[in-house]
């Protein structure tokens, strides 16, 4: 891909404060022994819990923070086991004020809750965590899903990439390296925790192409500035413009991003505080 193929991107301000988690999980998938007389007879089977010899559950994590070059790698192989796997990633989801991903609200971080308070059939490790500090989310599926609906018609990471000229991961999905990585083969090891650390630096250039779409994303806070001028999207300063944001009972007046143009407006509630929200 030639550099001007590559999407255009707005970086967060670098003054912006916020802790922000980058995360991506690969898994292993359950199993489950089913009685049967004909092959017709699985179509509509349902998965009873008497049945299952293995349970899915998280077996490797990369993350970035969003401020930093490193992507930093887990895997439940990783010396001290399942053990000291899940607890270095309950320690660092702890710490995050936001945390991304692609379809992160759905899967990864009810996954890990799983993961984290459960133990996981098949597998003897009887997790003992604490709950966690709340944390926002920004699910990139989900804001495709929003902003775009069938204007994306095709929203994986993978094919959305592409498309829009970000650079992202080449390798295919093998169903079976899970299996030979959890027995003890180091180059599937190898090669799903680079294909989980590509998802996560993919994930991060989703989220920056994505930001002045997401008129709720959540606020950024940053050193020494008025809290009610700075984009919540990307932490830098907003102009005033011309242009009022039509509400159903009032007006109200509108301001715009000078770095990635979002738009936000300060509304005034007698009631409340003054705040700024996305429009
Ligand atoms: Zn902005």
């Amino acid at each position: 891909m030639s550099l001007a193929e590559i999407a255009k991107v707005t970086p967060i301000a670098p003054a912006v404060r916020n802790r922000i988690l980058i995360l991506d999980v690969e898994r292993l998938p359950g199993l489950s022994q089913q009685s049967w007389w004909d092959r017709g007879d699985l179509k509509n089977r349902y998965i009873h819990h008497e049945t299952v010899t293995r349970e899915p559950r998280t077996t490797i994590l990369c993350a970035k923070w969003y401020d930093q070059p490193d992507v930093m790698r887990f895997a439940e192989w990783d010396k001290g086991g399942r053990k000291v796997f899940l607890k270095r990633i309950h320690a660092l989801m702890a710490e995050a004020d936001i945390i991304v991903g692609h379809n992160l609200d759905q899967a990864d971080v009810p996954w890990l809750k799983g993961d984290f308070y459960l133990p996981r059939i098949g597998h003897p490790h009887r997790p003992d965590l604490p709950p966690l500090p709340p944390f926002k989310t920004v699910d990139t599926l989900k804001v495709l899903r929003r902003e775009l609906r069938s204007g994306a018609p095709f929203k994986s990471l993978d094919a959305f990439c592409k498309i829009v000229g970000i650079p992202a991961k080449t390798d295919k999905y093998d169903r079976d390296a899970m299996e030979r990585a959890v027995a003890g083969s180091d180059e599937d090891r190898l090669r799903l925790t680079d294909y989980c650390e590509g998802d996560v630096v993919a994930t991060q250039w989703l989220y920056d192409w994505e930001r002045p779409h997401i008129k709720n994303h959540p606020a950024l806070f940053v050193d020494g500035e008025d809290k009610l001028t700075v984009c919540n999207r990307c932490g830098s300063e907003t102009k005033p413009i011309a242009k009022r944001y039509v509400a159903n009972v009032m007006t109200y007046s509108m301001r715009k991003c000078v770095n990635c143009s979002g738009h936000s407006r300060i509304s005034i509630d007698p009631e409340r505080l003054s705040m700024v929200r996305g429009v």
